[in-house]
């Protein structure tokens, strides 16, 4: 078996070339030749025997007639025709993948101007035979065999991007490979998670056994955490149990990120003049907020990341030297933990200080996803570390479980001549597959 690994892999890679380069009839033909030369080299394996009588249906419209008179020949074709597919799909699934995710560069897609990126991969979703949804510029779609009685997992990632910064040396919309990296705005961030999932979720496809749905949300306006994003949709996709968010991560599990309030604070006064006894000066009232802010510790702690931790960034408060104002504005920048909502904060805050608090948005939530959830297990099972990140993702718009896991790395996000290894989208739809295969089989 060991020695026809080499052969088993060279006409694996012929069989792709020819899958890529000719049309659907000629790739057929070619199919059973492989087929023939499986049968003559003897490319069998004991496992064969094993298997379901179901799969005898799937390549009788493949084999010529002399097949079934033998059965041991049969057999024989049958096993190479299952290991060929698994190692052609998956390999066809990452060559496609790839090419999407080229394309996607190619097709600029700022927040807020994804229409083209969106069509894109509607367009190449429905070439797969999958049905899609669309609202604005986020894509979504449910397994072939979806069942309501089954929980659903939630796949998503988003294909926007920032703007290119100065610094690029490279034209960010040219997807060029080069050292095994493929160049270009969006390439790690997060379009090599985007078309991993994407991959992914077309291996389960068609399966029909699953013990789990999958529904795949491809979104926008994540960079700018818009209205018009993942947010505007979770209403529409139905009951969901927990999620994978593709962002870069190594293919490591980010199992909390923490939530963001901006709160805008005004302490109240009286003006007068600052050489009478006149006025109540509203920034000696702001103080005393600033400084609970400073001191306040909130009683539950996050096992991941701690306390809460607020930070006072701004102030301003003041017209001319002799007048006491009656005005003192403040900002407040809250991480909230998982450890709270942030409803429960903003609560616990008005109800300490004495100052106006308006916060900018309490949509940002933290999030997490327990570690001894099935999903997480799976991935420490196959060596990925779990962590708390420091960044928020389209995560906080979530109410259920999720966990934040991709190819490529975090630290090349937005920088100047962003790339992503093609070797990481290779492993990144292996991992996740291998990852899911403990839950949904
Ligand atoms: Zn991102």
């Amino acid at each position: 078996m060991q020695k026809n690994q080499g052969l088993f892999r060279t006409i694996k890679s012929l069989y792709s070339f020819v899958q890529r380069t000719f049309d659907a009839s000629f790739t057929t033909h070619f199919y059973v030749f492989c087929l023939f030369v499986g049968l003559v080299l003897r490319l069998d394996h004991p496992i064969m025997m094993r298997l379901p009588k179901t799969m005898f249906h799937q390549i009788s419209d493949l084999l010529p007639i002399p097949f079934f008179l033998n059965k041991n020949l049969f057999l024989r074709a049958l096993i190479f025709k299952i290991r060929m597919d698994d190692m052609i799909t998956n390999d066809i699934l990452f060559q496609q993948a790839l090419q999407l995710l080229q394309q996607l560069i190619a097709t600029p897609s700022f927040s807020k101007e994804e229409n083209a990126t969106a069509e894109i991969i509607k367009t190449f979703l429905e070439k797969h035979g999958v049905k899609t949804h669309r609202k604005l510029n986020n894509i979504w779609a449910y397994n072939r065999f979806f069942d309501p009685a089954k929980p659903t997992i939630l796949l998503n990632s988003h294909h926007d991007t920032v703007k290119p910064n100065s610094g690029y040396t490279r034209d960010p919309y040219d997807a060029v490979m080069e050292d095994g990296k493929l160049f270009g705005l969006g390439s790690n961030d997060a379009g090599g998670c985007l078309v991993s999932l994407i991959a992914v979720f077309l291996h389960y496809y068609d399966q029909s056994a699953l013990k789990y749905n999958f529904c795949l949300a491809t979104t926008a306006e994540e960079e700018i955490s818009g209205n018009n994003g993942l947010e505007l949709i979770v209403p529409e996709l139905g009951k969901l149990d927990f999620a994978i968010v593709g962002e870069p991560t190594q293919m490591q599990l980010a199992i909390a990120e923490r939530g963001l309030m901006v709160l805008d604070c005004t302490a109240f006064g009286r003006a007068g003049h600052a050489a009478r006894e006149e006025g109540d000066n509203a920034i000696y009232k702001a103080i005393k907020d600033i400084e609970w802010f400073r001191t306040y510790r909130f009683a539950k702690e996050s096992e991941v990341f701690g306390p809460v931790k607020m930070s006072v960034t701004i102030i301003q408060a003041g017209s001319q030297h002799n007048v006491v104002p009656a005005t003192c504005t403040f900002t407040v920048d809250v991480r909230v933990t998982d450890a709270y909502r942030n409803k429960e904060v903003l609560e616990m805050i008005r109800e300490q200080v004495n100052c106006e608090v308006k916060p900018r948005s309490i949509r940002l939530k933290p999030s997490s996803i327990p570690k001894d959830h099935p999903i997480v297990q799976a991935g420490i099972a196959l060596g990925r570390t779990t962590y708390g990140s420091p960044t928020t993702s389209d995560q906080s718009l979530l109410d259920i479980p999720s966990v934040k896991s991709g190819p490529g790395d975090s630290a090349r996000s937005h920088m100047a001549d962003e790339f992503i290894y093609v070797d990481e989208i290779k492993e990144g739809i292996g991992l996740y597959i291998k990852m899911l295969d403990q839950l949904v089989k």
